[in-house]
């Protein structure tokens, strides 16, 4: 086989205390230095996003009295991604009383993530989870609530206990809100500058310290420079290099890749989240998949017909002849086993010919039971949105027949590598939410990533990054220094080329071709074979992308097409990382199956003597070979055993 990286040295995060795993998070916060109040106005933090993450950091670090700079792309802060999240998110607090703790909440992410994630990181990410819905519910976040006036939870998968805050079907929507006034308040007092419609497109690093950002104005096109003391990534995920999948259309990995090539190590970027329910792809017409949040696991029960090719409706069917494989193979967690589990299962039993709808991609997800059981009255008002929602989309009425749902790329829980303190390999470059690799390990469970970006920001960046900030206010780096001038001509550059190009093919035509080989190869059952294969494909489609885009318009204007070709530029290189990441990694974990991996009942198999480690990749500048450093993995508390929902 073609070698397609070399190994480097390991590496380690020398930031996480050891000792009791009870007590790091509270001596972490203990030793990090403080920056006395009248010195943060001194001292100036880039923030780009203005997701959950983004917006949660960026109201803290104002109302701690830095001085923030907040980007996004977007018309306004509270249209980032977040908004789409459904189904809510999770803590400890066991109001239900049914057995839940921070040390379950931790052993059922670790045990979860199928062993990938480091064992700090996770306690300290439930530990704040108490903390995190004090806090919205002190900012007005609307949680559902049960009778008696304490806030309801729900189940989500890969656990046996309710602890899953919500709102309606639209928790991350009333999140953002949250983190959104928050911000608002910071803009009003001038301690936020809030630039909207501003994308990043490149990192300024002097004297191996990120210093400041290149911005494109996207409404007049205007390229600028904005310098700071540190920055902080908050951009979101890249599932979109998949073209299809549940994220928003503008989703994309810009940020964190220039940051990558900059010298930021990229961490474990192959684990990608299969979604098990979400709306079957209709056609080629489509640009984007539509979530059915994992909350109505809850009360939906998955199944197919028994025998493969039956075509009947699915009220024709009786019960005796229908499968509830969910219930049947799993039967502790039923229809609430982890995404990654579900998603395969829904996988083996269409390529059994026992799909349905369209193709045979797709299995039901019934609330006939529910609605029996409960009333049609109780489940409108738990999921009365995403019925709607699912209704417009398809035409059909899910109070009458099953829904028809099929698994999609979700969630990226590779990202940025961070230390503990959510440093990058770049001092002064912190990365929190979704665009960093740190809690999730190779599968997340569900309403964990809205639990994960508001820890990120409420709570652990403002302490660590004051660490470093401690050290500051640093020199002042003038416009003219040769590394902005520097950083700034290759966004210049990088432009026009692509403007001129003037090829014959458009941005779109390139993503939705790089999407299928991803889909195809790198998707939801990965061959040593196949991803050889989606290598030489990329590489030459990347080729031929540089010869034959046709980008209209100028730089100077409003242009989409021009940012879309930035975007997926840098979706082609991630593409390939992505692919070589999946291609060394000969086991399967989680989200990542690798077919040559399984064991004789068709479960990931993982090899842990030697797979126990975060690949952290660095960047090969002139199409150079990536170097892997390895982070070994210490399970001190929650031993690695087989994953069995069964
Ligand atoms: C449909 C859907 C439903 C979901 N439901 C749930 C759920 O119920 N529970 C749960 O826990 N998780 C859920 N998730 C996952 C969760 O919503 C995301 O992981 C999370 O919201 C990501 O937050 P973030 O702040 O990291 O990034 P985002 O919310 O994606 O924000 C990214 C920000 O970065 C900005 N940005 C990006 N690149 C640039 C650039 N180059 N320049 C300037 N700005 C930039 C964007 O403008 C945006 O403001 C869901 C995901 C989807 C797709």
């Amino acid at each position: 086989m073609i070698e397609y990286w070399s190994e480097g040295d390991p590496i380690a995060d020398t930031a996480a205390p050891d000792g009791p795993i009870e007590t790091r998070w509270e001596r972490r916060k203990f030793s990090a230095k403080l920056v006395n109040p009248a010195n943060r106005r001194k001292l100036t933090v880039i923030v780009v996003g203005t997701g959950l993450a983004g917006g949660s950091a960026a109201a803290t670090l104002a109302e701690a009295g830095y001085r923030v700079k907040s980007y996004c792309y977007q018309d306004s802060p509270r249209r980032a991604h977040s908004i789409a999240a459904q189904g809510g998110i999770n803590a400890a607090k066991n109001y239900r009383n049914d057995g839940d703790s921070v040390y379950r909440l931790f052993y059922d992410t670790v045990k979860g993530g199928d062993f990938r994630a480091r064992e700090s990181n996770v306690y300290r990410l439930a530990s704040v989870s108490l903390n995190i819905i004090d806090q919205c519910v002190a900012q007005g976040v609307p949680f559902a609530r049960e009778y008696g006036g304490l806030l309801d939870n729900r189940s989500f998968g890969g656990t046996q206990v309710s602890r899953t805050f919500y709102a309606r079907g639209q928790t991350g929507q009333q999140l953002l809100l949250g983190a959104y006034q928050a911000m608002e308040r910071q803009i009003g007092l001038g301690t936020i500058e809030m630039n909207a419609r501003h994308e990043m497109l490149e990192l300024i690093v002097v004297d191996g310290k990120a210093r400041g950002i290149v911005v494109r104005d996207l409404v007049t096109g205007e390229i600028t420079t904005e310098m700071a003391d540190a920055v902080v990534l908050a951009s979101g995920g890249y599932g979109n290099v998949f073209f299809l999948s549940t994220n928003a259309k503008g989703c994309n990995v810009t940020a964190s890749w220039r940051a990558h090539r900059k010298g930021a190590l990229f961490g474990n970027p192959c684990y990608t989240q299969i979604h098990p329910t979400c709306i079957p792809e209709s056609g080629t017409h489509q640009s984007k998949l539509t979530l059915m949040s994992e909350s109505l696991r809850n009360d939906g029960r998955v199944w197919v017909p028994r025998v493969a090719g039956d075509s009947r409706k699915p009220g024709d069917i009786p019960e005796e002849e229908r499968d509830y494989y969910l219930e049947r193979i799993y039967p502790s967690f039923g229809n609430l086993v982890p995404r990654d589990i579900a998603s395969r299962a829904a996988k083996n039993v269409c390529d059994e010919g026992r799909g349905v709808g369209p193709g045979g991609l797709g299995v039901y997800l019934d609330f006939a039971d529910a609605i029996q059981r409960l009333g049609r009255q109780a489940v409108e008002e738990k999921y009365g949105n995403l019925f709607e929602m699912y209704q417009r989309i398809t035409g059909e009425d899910p109070y009458q027949v099953p829904m028809r749902i099929y698994p999609a790329v979700h969630y990226t829980m590779g990202g940025l590598w961070v230390d503990y303190d959510l440093q990058s390999t770049i001092p002064g470059l912190f990365v929190v939410g979704e665009a960093n690799f740190s809690d999730h390990g190779a599968n997340r469970l569900g309403a964990s990533a809205l639990m994960q970006g508001l820890g990120d920001g409420y709570f652990v960046l403002p302490t660590t990054l004051g660490n470093y900030l401690a050290a500051g206010p640093f020199e002042t780096i003038e416009q003219d220094h040769e590394e902005v001038q520097r950083a700034r001509k290759g966004v210049e550059d990088r432009i026009s080329r692509l403007l001129q190009i003037d090829g014959d093919r458009t941005v779109d035509s390139f993503h939705r071709e790089l999407g299928h080989i991803m889909w195809e190869y790198c998707g939801m059952e990965r061959t040593e074979e196949g991803l050889a294969k989606a290598i030489s494909l990329i590489r030459s489609l990347r080729e031929e992308f540089w010869q034959r885009v046709k980008v209209p318009g100028a730089g100077e204007q409003l242009n989409q097409n021009l940012e879309k070709a930035g975007r997926v530029a840098d979706f082609f290189e991630l593409a390939e990382l992505m692919c070589i990441d999946a291609l060394h990694r000969r086991e399967s974990c989680g989200g990542h199956f690798r077919a040559e991996s399984q064991t004789p009942d068709g479960e990931a198999l993982r090899h842990d003597d030697e797979f126990s480690y975060v690949a952290a990749w660095e960047y090969a500048p002139d199409g150079g070979k990536p170097t892997l450093h390895k982070e070994r993995l210490e399970f001190e508390y929650v031993h690695p055993s087989t994953r069995s929902y069964k």
